[in-house]
């Protein structure tokens, strides 16, 4: 496995894998890698001959007061789980490899991040697909695996890597859950034992929401109401939002009459979390 913090020599070993004719795949993460991270690794692996990864804690999609500084850092078991899943190239470079001249270039995407997490954490997508922009002219693969966890994110990307023509394609999969529900985050290692039981509150919350659906429920305000009794039940949290959106547009819903998403992000003491499920009705079409 190739570690490499330069840039040069990462877009190098891209180049050279596509040369020889190998299928290119790449993963973009923050670090403090965990089973969701890894199921994107072996997505990739499954449909890529040669992955890459990069592990990069991108300071320019947090806010002033969100938790950058604390933001969890694991490389050297980051690495092992790299190589334990076949990973070829690991790039892991310096803030200033990244932003040489600062953040004076970036990249907006309209629209798709006004509502939900762009509501709430002003300049973080701006952040978000400056990065990955970057990202994806130093490590031009041929697929990129984005986890359906952050889900505004995913559709983001996609509309991003469309408008800019960039000839890369973008690969949404799902999300990875601890059993008892709580999806998988970086974030979830800073819950005290007290804040990780509350935290199980968002994913009971959704799944009780896709349940009430799949009974024929269709009104939104009601399906908010029932995901914001289960979270507030479970004890102290402040809520940033909980919504029922267009799946495709994330246009806030007022009825479930095509395919939908229940967004939450939830503050419980200083870790914010998200999560998200598929409202899907049979009678929607599309
Ligand atoms: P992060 O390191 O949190 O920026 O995440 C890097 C990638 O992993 C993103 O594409 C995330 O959506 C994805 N990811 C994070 N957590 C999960 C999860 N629980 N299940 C699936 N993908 C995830």
């Amino acid at each position: 496995m190739f570690v490499v913090s330069e840039i040069e020599p990462c877009r190098l070993a891209v180049l050279d894998a596509r040369r020889d004719g190998r299928r290119t795949g790449l993963v973009l993460t923050m670090g403090a890698l965990h089973e969701g991270h890894v199921s994107l690794l072996r997505a990739a692996r499954r449909r890529c001959d040669f992955v890459a990864v990069t592990i990069f804690v991108n300071p320019t999609q947090f806010g002033p007061g969100e938790d950058l500084d604390d933001y969890p850092v694991t490389l050297e078991a980051d690495l092992e789980a790299c190589r334990g899943e076949g990973v070829d190239l690991v790039f892991t470079p310096t803030v200033a490899t990244m932003y040489p001249k600062g953040d004076v270039t970036t990249v907006h995407v309209a629209g798709l991040t006004e509502g939900l997490c762009g509501a709430h954490r002003s300049g973080h997508f701006d952040g978000v697909t400056t990065v990955v922009a970057k990202l994806f002219e130093i490590l031009p693969t041929d697929l990129a695996f984005f986890g359906e966890k952050d889900y505004q994110q995913l559709l983001v990307i996609r509309q991003m890597a469309g408008d800019l023509h960039l000839p890369i394609q973008i690969v949404g999969c799902p999300i990875v859950r601890e059993p008892d529900g709580l999806a998988m985050s970086s974030r979830n290692r800073k819950l005290s034992p007290q804040q990780r039981i509350q935290a199980v509150s968002l994913s009971r919350a959704l799944h009780a929401a896709a349940k009430r659906v799949r009974d024929k429920e269709r009104d939104v305000e009601r399906l908010v109401q029932t995901m914001t009794d289960q979270i507030k039940k479970a004890g102290h949290a402040q809520i940033d939002y909980i919504e029922v959106v267009d799946a495709v547009t994330l246009a806030p819903l007022v009825r479930i009459d095509r395919s939908a998403r229940a967004c939450v992000a939830v503050r419980i003491g200083s870790c914010r979390l998200i999560d998200n499920i598929a409202l899907d009705v049979p009678d929607a079409g599309g």
